[in-house]
């Protein structure tokens, strides 16, 4: 099979049945062989009434259904773990995403032999109060990530080699930042293609403001997980280890001048409780040694984990 397009949807019915019609067109006249995988994630509307109807038209089509709405990622994770396709691609259900597109990412994994392509929505029909706020997390995660040619990392539309999809793992909200994650397992060769971006047809968005905090976070943990995440003492212990010492070197300097003072008999001018000095020692000594622990705990959970010792093999011979 050449193609797996894999469509997440939450509350998406009208646009379904434009948008599987429109990527069968696509299929058919490129002679693509092709599946179309539709992941219902807990829609409250007819969503997965209109996916069974599709299906008994058309054989090429399969959906799955959450029981309950767990997200975009999930749906994309699930969706990755049934695709049999060679090259995966995946897109928005509500019609923002041209079908169109289809051939040339699938000329660019085959032929230009990326890992992943990812669309650009040059020019966005989207409101100011979403476009402003993108463009400043796309450049922050350029930068964090050292993926220097993406200009847009969330973009729903997206192509993949297989082994891509088969090896990495996208959870909680973790959509937005696929490159990166890819980019960790060890794919290199991400690509990026100019897309026609599209005004919503049907429905209205299904993410909130939650979003731009949601996604800081999330690209914060996942540089974390990175690179730390096998080795957290490198992390922890380091920051502990120089904030326990520094605090206890200070704490030293100034109880030993009082004693100096004392053994002298020289009259000193300060109490040591009344230098400011002393008291961030003591918060440096504290800190120091609750990040120290903290790393340790989390070495002995990374100890335990599953994967610790789990590596992408690309081949052997
Ligand atoms: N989506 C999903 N689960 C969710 C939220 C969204 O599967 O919990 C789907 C949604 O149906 C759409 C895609 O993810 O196909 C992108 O969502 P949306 O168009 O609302 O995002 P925006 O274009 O505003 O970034
Ligand atoms: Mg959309």
């Amino acid at each position: 099979m050449d193609i797996s397009v894999v469509v997440p949807l939450y509350n998406e019915a009208e646009s379904l049945p434009e948008l599987t019609e429109w990527i069968r067109q696509v299929m058919n006249k490129n002679n693509f062989t092709y599946e179309i995988i539709l992941v219902d994630d807990g829609s409250d509307d007819d969503s997965w009434k209109v996916i069974e109807r599709l299906k008994a038209d058309h054989a090429e089509i399969v959906g799955i259904k959450f029981r309950r709405n767990y997200g975009k990622s999930a749906a994309l994770n699930v969706g990755f773990e049934a695709v049999q396709g060679e090259v995966v691609i995946t897109m928005d259900a509500d019609l923002q995403d041209s079908p169109d597109e289809i051939p040339e990412l699938y000329r660019r994994i085959r032929e230009e032999d990326f890992d992943l392509v990812s669309g650009w929505k040059q020019k966005r029909y989207d409101p100011l109060t979403k476009t402003i706020p993108t463009k400043f997390f796309n450049s922050v995660t350029r930068s964090m990530s050292g993926i220097k040619n993406l200009h847009d990392f969330n973009c729903g539309l997206k192509a993949y080699r297989r082994d891509v999809v088969k090896s990495i793992e996208v959870y909680g909200e973790m959509h937005r930042y696929i490159p990166v994650i890819a980019k960790w397992a060890g794919f290199k060769k991400i690509g990026e293609q100019v897309v026609e971006h599209r005004a919503r047809k049907y429905g209205t968005t299904k993410f909130g403001f939650s979003r731009f905090i949601n996604g800081f976070l999330d690209l914060l943990s996942i540089f974390f997980v990175g690179k730390f995440a096998k080795r957290p003492m490198h992390f922890f212990g380091a920051l502990g280890v120089t904030s326990f010492f520094t605090g206890t070197l200070i704490a030293l300097w100034i109880i030993g001048e009082k004693l100096y003072h004392i053994a002298n008999h020289i009259r000193y001018t300060r109490e040591v409780t009344d230098q400011p000095l002393f008291y961030i020692a003591l918060v440096a000594i504290v800190v120091g040694f609750q990040l120290f622990l903290t790393g340790f705990i989390a070495e002995l959970v990374s100890r335990n984990a599953p994967e610790r010792n789990s590596y992408q093999i690309e081949k052997t011979v």
